[in-house]
């Protein structure tokens, strides 16, 4: 097994997030159209096969944290299964899952059990009728039960991916806050992303990360642990509140990231066009097509403020 994969800037390539479906059972604004996505044409999703020899070829080559995302990753049928075949993978280290929560009351145990310890869950608001509004049809009750089984189920950490939306959220900054008290949550503030659907949303509802420290004078900083988070705690709290900023304070240079989209292509950065189709290749010629990827990570995705980037993609295509 290689020791690690390294890009032409020296960033090591560690991390593998995975969209197993572009299909999803909300249609949140900034994210994808109201009409959803155009059905699969036969074979164009990957399969479970498929996802574990990229995957496995990616972990010989020093991959060593894998996310499923999507889409949601739980509309895709046999879920279960793959997080199985995944967590079996000699070499990762970790596995997680990004989701919206809204089916994960009912399977949180069964995913738990089936290798996924540690879970991302989005939510926007804690108004149901915003909820609704933001996802087109969204129950936030269903969402907060997934909350509450995943952290039952024994998932560690749960964080709550929160989109920081002016004129949407701007107002509820505390209320969520308040949610740190009441349980050990990590609560994750990420800058909207002028990317995705609407772009027009992009634009009108950025906010930067500043707004909450603002908001929370109360805040001081921890040790972030590595990760893109800057980590704060409210006097008194048992969770933490981090903050992401992809837009106002660029990462890309501690960036580990390689991205898999359902239908078979590596993405080396989020933010641009640029993918290499991985299907059909198998053993070093897979491998050649992975560093491939990673070696056309560009330095840097340049400055989001200025533009909004118009992208082939929807966010549920690319995976977030
Ligand atoms: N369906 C799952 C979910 O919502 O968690 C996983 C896929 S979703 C594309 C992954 C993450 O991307 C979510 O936390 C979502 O809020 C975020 N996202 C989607 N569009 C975004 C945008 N334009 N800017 C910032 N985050 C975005
Ligand atoms: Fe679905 Fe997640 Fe996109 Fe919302 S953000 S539409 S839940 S994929």
């Amino acid at each position: 097994m290689s020791a690690a994969m390294k890009d032409r800037y020296g960033r090591k390539i560690d991390y593998l997030r995975i969209s197993v479906t572009d299909r999803c059972n909300l249609r949140c604004r900034y994210c994808m159209p109201q009409e959803g996505v155009s059905a699969w044409k036969p074979g164009q999703i990957l399969s479970f096969e498929e996802i574990e020899e990229i995957t496995r070829a990616a972990v010989r080559l020093g991959v060593r944290k894998v996310r499923l995302t999507g889409g949601e990753p739980l509309v895709r049928r046999g879920i279960l299964e793959l997080c199985r075949r995944l967590a079996a993978v000699p070499g990762i280290q970790d596995l997680s899952m990004t989701t919206n929560g809204t089916l994960l009351s009912g399977m949180a145990d069964q995913l738990y059990q089936s290798g996924i310890r540690r879970i991302n869950i989005s939510l926007d608001t804690m108004n149901r009728e915003k909820y609704q509004e933001m996802t087109r049809g969204g129950n936030l009750d269903d969402a907060v039960m997934g909350i509450f089984a995943a952290a039952r189920a024994g998932m560690n950490p749960v964080k709550i991916n929160t989109v920081l939306i002016r004129g949407f959220n701007d107002d509820e900054i505390r209320t969520m806050a308040e949610l740190t008290r009441r349980a050990p949550v990590q609560l994750r503030f990420i800058e909207l992303m002028p990317i995705g659907h609407d772009q027009e949303l992009g634009k009108r509802g950025w906010m930067p990360c500043r707004t909450v420290l603002e908001q929370l004078p109360g805040l001081t900083p921890v040790p972030s642990g590595g990760g893109v988070a800057e980590m704060y705690r409210l006097p008194g709290c048992r969770g933490l509140i981090g903050l992401i900023r992809p837009v106002s304070c660029r990462f890309c240079g501690s960036c580990s990231r390689l991205r898999l989209t359902s239908d078979g292509y590596l993405k080396p950065c989020l933010h641009g066009d640029d993918e290499i189709s991985v299907r059909g290749f198998h053993g070093q010629e897979l491998e050649e097509k992975i560093l491939e990827a990673a070696a056309r990570k560009p330095a840097c995705h340049g400055d989001l403020t200025e533009r909004a980037v118009q992208l082939r993609r929807d966010m549920n295509q690319i995976g977030g």
